[in-house]
């Protein structure tokens, strides 16, 4: 048998927070591949709500049932990263057209930056094409119920920043 060097595929994202849209797509992806690097990108808003500490953690307790995923942060060139990571595969959603034209953009710059690394888009499951860091945000915020939109240890975290509670 030919020895094959280990798939793995990197997954950047903001993840501000984690909710059950990004985590249909790790539980999708990570038994396609040998390793999936779920990764926070550093700095990618100016004002996150979660510190980069806190995306992390809440990331490796929801990721923690997959034994291949592994969570981590990184800043500067994502083809640089994916490169240090030994990853063939660069992990994005599409949810929607709107989605399509920017994920479109970054996938063709990084394929001139590193054309050996493929970027793997894959679709939102049904039940979450709606779902966004940002809407989720919105809607708790405004006084909404998030339940079923974020993982149950996330919505807590949001109850406890937005409402106070414990
Ligand atoms: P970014 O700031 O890089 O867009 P996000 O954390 O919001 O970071 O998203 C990371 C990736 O996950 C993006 O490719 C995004 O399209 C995808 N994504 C976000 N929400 C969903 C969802 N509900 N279903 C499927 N993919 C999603």
């Amino acid at each position: 048998m030919p020895s094959h060097n280990p798939l793995v595929a990197v997954y950047p994202g903001s993840f501000d927070p984690i909710t059950n849209g990004h985590l249909d797509l790790i539980q999708r992806c990570a038994p396609l591949v040998d390793k999936l690097v779920v990764s926070v990108l550093r700095n990618a808003h100016k004002h996150p709500l979660f510190t980069l500490e806190e995306r992390v953690a809440m990331l490796r307790s929801v990721a923690s049932p997959f034994p291949n995923v592994e969570v981590d942060c990184f800043d500067g060139l994502l083809v640089d990263y994916a490169r240090q990571k030994q990853a063939k595969l660069l992990l994005r959603g599409i949810r929607a057209i709107s989605d399509y034209e920017y994920e479109l953009q970054m996938a063709l710059m990084n394929r001139r930056l590193a054309p050996e690394i493929e970027t793997m888009f894959m679709m939102a499951g049904e039940a979450y094409s709606f779902i966004s860091s940002k809407l989720v945000k919105e809607v708790i915020g405004l006084g909404g119920n998030i339940s079923g939109l974020v993982p149950p240890s996330v919505e807590e975290k949001l109850k406890q920043r937005f409402l106070g509670r414990e």
